[in-house]
């Protein structure tokens, strides 16, 4: 066993969304650190490792990102396996290229696992495809919140043909309905919003871009949620929804 950073997507919450991968490093890990976002499930497959909570819940809040960097380089330094796990995928928002280029640049060996990112996985739980043929052409990724306090180009977004799903939204929901309908997207077009996907207490409220702000609200939508917007956010386990239906 040397020392190596595993930098590891744990998936949306269901822990049989593991990849057979991500339980190999954990098996092989003294040193976990986990993310809010991670379900605590994941960590049977690393009994004897010490776990380390990294998420802002976890006592860091003031300078998160440099704790983490320093914290993962002096375990590593001590010749430990180390295994950060984050939420999703760690290179979907989850600044995994961030972390494995600082490493790198300190001589350290890094490994990235794939995860399943929250988007997808919080799709196809509740049964819409997000390329369904001869719906959507493509799909994009994008978040609603940026460090800069910048925001995508929603009404490029908007005439973009694809399926949106947008990450860390749910703070940001008139912004997203604003600059996409200022961009020409119909009003009618589907929206599905997703808390919790995957996880047993996963929710979904469905609605369409004029009525997703009160829609969200009187469902009481909390993070962490995702938006799948377009077409085939109408479609569900019973075909294609009508109108608009709110299923928790
Ligand atoms: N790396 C992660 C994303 C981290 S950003 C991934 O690939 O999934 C955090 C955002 O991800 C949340 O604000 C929310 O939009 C989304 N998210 C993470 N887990 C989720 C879940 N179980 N259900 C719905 N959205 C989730």
């Amino acid at each position: 066993m040397s020392a190596k950073v595993w930098l590891v997507g744990a998936g949306p919450g269901d822990p049989e969304l593991l990849t057979l991968k991500a339980v190999r490093a954990l098996g092989e890990a003294q040193v976990v650190m986990i993310d809010d976002l991670v379900n605590p499930a994941v960590l049977e497959h690393c009994p004897a490792a010490r776990v380390i909570p990294v998420g802002k819940r976890g006592g860091c809040r003031s300078t998160p990102q440099a704790f983490i960097h320093r914290l993962m380089l002096r375990y590593a330094r001590q010749g430990k396996c180390v295994v950060r796990l984050k939420g999703g995928d760690p290179c979907i928002f989850g600044r995994g290229g961030e972390e494995a280029a600082w490493l790198s640049a300190r001589g350290i060996e890094v490994e990235l696992v794939n995860g399943i990112t929250a988007g997808l996985a919080g799709a196809t739980q509740c049964g819409i495809s997000l390329t369904r043929r001869g719906v959507a052409r493509g799909v994009t990724l994008v978040t609603a919140h940026t460090q800069d306090d910048s925001h995508p180009e929603w009404q490029a977004l908007a005439r973009s043909g694809t399926t949106l799903v947008v990450y860390m939204g749910v703070g940001k929901l008139e912004q997203v309905q604003t600059g996409l309908l200022d961009g020409g997207l119909d009003a009618a077009t589907p929206v599905a919003m997703i808390e919790n996907a995957s996880l047993p207490q996963q929710r979904e409220c469905r609605s369409n871009l004029v009525s997703m702000c009160r829609d969200a609200q009187s469902f009481g939508l909390r993070s962490p949620a995702i938006l799948v917007i377009g077409e085939v956010a109408a479609e569900g386990w019973y075909g294609v929804l009508s109108g608009i239906a709110h299923r928790a």
